[in-house]
């Protein structure tokens, strides 16, 4: 009988290998209200527990932030809010956005 080894794997250390081209001009991704703080709360604590770069965030004291920096472009965000609070997400311009690094 074969044992099947035991693999572990670190999805921020994954993570942490890309390379981001940060488009300062602005995000690709774009909210029903300016202020992310003012977004419904039980929407965007879906895009908290879907995003797989963590980059929804409610703080300790209650306040909602994002941040497209890290974005990995995998469109979940879209896909769980696009009828509710994500109004816009389009690819982020040409060069800009992540690379992936594998190995
Ligand atoms: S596209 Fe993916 S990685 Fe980027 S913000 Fe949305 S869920 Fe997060």
């Amino acid at each position: 009988m074969s044992t099947v080894p035991e693999i572990t794997v670190s999805v921020d250390e994954l993570i942490g290998a890309n390379k981001y081209n940060v488009d300062e001009g602005g995000s690709h991704i774009g909210f029903t209200a300016e202020d992310v703080d003012a977004l419904d709360e039980a929407e965007f604590l879906k895009l908290v527990k879907v995003c797989p770069a963590a980059l929804y965030k409610i703080g300790p004291d209650g306040r909602k932030s994002f941040d497209y920096a890290g974005c990995l472009e995998c469109g979940t965000c879209r896909i769980c809010c696009e009828d509710t609070i994500v109004a816009r997400w389009n690819n982020p311009a040409p060069m800009m956005g992540v690379q992936y690094r594998f190995g």
